[in-house]
């Protein structure tokens, strides 16, 4: 697994089994990524290896420190003190991301009650012109 921020300032590599694949549904997960939810890929920290000067971290609560390219902004993984030895890659820097897909959802008494139904939402191959 390889990824990388927007800016391709930094970049990462992971040779290890993915452990989970998860969407958070929570409002501090909302919250700090903007995102309706949040897909999180659990890999071991063994053999995690980060390249690039410019990962910035900020520690959003107790369980969660959240680390992030200072140039571009691009979230890059999360940390919880909780969950020692693994690191929690963000779906979207990842850059195999469409080979990967979530196996549970967690939080789910705070998600967006519209999440179920997209679907069902008029569809565009691209943006609205
Ligand atoms: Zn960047
Ligand atoms: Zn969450």
């Amino acid at each position: 697994m390889k990824g990388s921020c927007n800016c391709k300032s930094i970049s990462f590599t992971s040779n290890q089994e993915i452990k989970a694949v998860v969407n958070c549904h929570c409002n501090l997960c909302r919250k700090m990524n903007g995102s309706s939810f949040s897909t999180y890929v659990v890999v071991p920290e063994y053999d995690f290896s980060i390249t690039g000067q410019d990962l910035s971290s900020f520690k959003v609560s107790e369980n969660a420190t959240k680390h992030f390219c200072s140039r571009c902004g691009t979230p890059i993984f999360n940390t919880n003190p909780r969950l020692g030895g693994v690191i929690i890659v963000h779906l979207g820097a990842i850059d195999s991301q469409f080979e990967i897909s979530p196996a549970v959802n967690i939080f789910c008494e705070s998600q967006l009650e519209w999440v179920n139904k997209i679907d069902g939402l008029k569809r565009f191959e691209q943006g609205l012109a």
